[in-house]
């Protein structure tokens, strides 16, 4: 038996499903038009985000901005102005063209984008800038000061094929930092809604680039500007070390002779005075050599004499000078010499006898009671130099900071005077020499040990002028 087949109405079905058929078409039609229109927004926007990566200047990034967008989305115009609220001044940078509205703009006598000043009195930009709404331009005029006759307006328009402009508020947060305009080659009425869509999504991105732009420019001048403040207080301060130099070393050369006895003996009673005088000059001649050595340091000029010596010689003339400041707060400075006798190394023997003052000098200061022992010895090819005090210690906090510029504990900027500079300037000093400078510490009131490690072997050459400035 054969199965009856369903009845097709063959006069009405055709016109239905052609019907539906173009229906359906459109429908593709339309959504292919939206996504072709979203693609090449989309590889626009991928375009701009590129250009705000690698351009920095306000001006070069506006006018990139512009070519890009006029070129990619087939405009006749497209431009930057840069709002400057505390004048309320409106500029534009230059502007992206296609050629035949440059060339229609040339047979008018040129076509120049007005600088517009009291944004508040202009009808257009006011609303743009000031009420952040987009415009669309019919009167072109209002916008360039060039033509000026109705009829040449019109000749612009025909040759140049400019039919609409819009102008765009480019907003970031709360502040409005310019416009942007487009000048398109179609009315507004022929776009569709996904190309209007995309106008306004460039704006967006285009006011996060300008105003990463702009910042970048603040910074750079801020920058400049602490530049020049930097080397005027380095100049200052180098100045004024200088001329702070020779009184305090004009006195220890009279407190010396006096306390060598050359002026006759000296009176018990004032000798302690004489003696206690001529340490806190000995002090203030050494903050003033931290200050001339930072100075040298922040304008490059800070010069190293690398030759061989001994350098055991170097740490126990240093041990030997501070005996006298540590008999006199009762401390036991001891000092153990190494088991066997070194190499000679290549060292700045002045700058290394400095740090190693330096660390003896802190122990004393930084230690109430007790002892300071004083070692120096070799150990994997390097010359070890430590100091072990008993004194108050170094908080986990603090011991991260002691070896940078102007860095002092918190408690020793209650109980004693010093410019953190010591320890910052014997870090810059070791590693000129190659080696590393460390403090270790079992924390607050448990005695520290400061310690320098240099190698025994380096090839630095004789003379050195280091230029440190840019690292500091
Ligand atoms: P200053 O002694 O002028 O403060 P330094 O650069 O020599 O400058 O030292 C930086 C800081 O390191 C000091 O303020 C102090 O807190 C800490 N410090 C240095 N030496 C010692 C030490 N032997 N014991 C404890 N703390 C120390």
């Amino acid at each position: 038996m054969k199965s009856a087949k369903p009845k097709i109405q063959t006069d009405q079905v055709p016109a239905e499903s052609d019907a539906h058929l173009q229906e359906v078409n459109q429908e593709i039609y339309k959504r292919n038009l939206g996504l072709a229109t979203l693609n090449k927004t989309l590889s626009l926007l991928r375009k701009l985000y590129q250009i705000s990566l690698l351009t920095l200047d306000p001006a070069s990034l506006s006018t990139k901005v512009s070519e890009t967008i006029r070129v990619d989305l087939n405009m006749e115009v497209v431009g930057v102005f840069l709002y400057n609220e505390k004048k309320d001044l409106l500029s534009p940078f230059p502007f992206s063209k296609s050629k035949r509205l440059e060339a229609a703009a040339k047979n008018i006598g040129g076509l120049d984008y007005k600088n517009i000043e009291q944004v508040k009195n202009d009808l257009i930009f006011k609303n743009v800038i000031h009420e952040r709404q987009s415009e669309l331009i019919d009167n072109i005029a209002d916008l360039f000061s060039g033509p000026t006759s109705q009829k040449s307006l019109s000749s612009f328009l025909a040759d140049s094929h400019l039919k609409t402009i819009f102008l765009y508020p480019l907003i970031t947060g709360n502040k409005t930092i310019g416009a942007l305009l487009l000048g398109l080659n179609r009315e507004f009425s022929l776009l569709n809604n996904y190309e209007k869509d995309a106008i306004q999504s460039l704006s967006d991105v285009i006011a996060v680039a300008l105003d990463k732009s702009l910042l970048y420019e603040e910074l750079k001048v801020a920058n400049e500007e602490l530049k020049s403040l930097d080397k005027a207080r380095a100049e200052f301060i180098s100045i004024a070390s200088h001329q702070l130099r020779t009184p305090p070393a004009t006195v220890k050369w009279y407190l010396s002779a006096a306390i060598a006895g050359d002026y006759g003996p000296l009176n018990p009673e004032v000798a302690p005075v004489i003696e206690k005088a001529a340490q806190t000059n000995n002090h203030l001649i050494s903050l003033i050599e931290d200050m001339l050595n930072v100075s040298r340091i922040e304008r490059g000029k800070m010069e190293f004499l690398f030759e061989p010596f001994n350098v055991e010689e170097l740490a126990r003339f240093a041990y030997e000078t501070l005996i006298p400041q540590a008999a006199n707060k009762k401390l036991k400075l001891i000092y153990e010499a190494p088991k066997e006798k070194f190499p000679d190394i290549n060292v700045d023997k002045e700058k290394l006898r400095q740090v190693m003052n330096n660390l003896i000098d802190n122990a004393i200061k930084y230690t109430k009671q007790g002892e300071i022992l004083v070692k120096i010895y070799e150990k994997n090819g390097e010359i070890c130099f430590a100091v072990k005090d008993s004194g108050k210690g170094i908080s986990k906090e603090d011991s991260k900071n002691i070896f940078q510029k102007y860095s002092r504990g918190k408690e020793s900027i209650k109980q004693s005077a010093g410019l953190g500079l010591g320890l910052y300037v014997a870090k810059i000093i070791i590693e000129q020499h190659k080696g590393r400078i460390w403090a270790e510490s079992e924390g607050e009131g448990k005695g520290s040990t400061f310690m320098f490690a240099i190698p025994i072997k380096n090839d630095l050459k004789q003379t050195t002028l280091i230029d440190l400035s840019k690292q500091n």
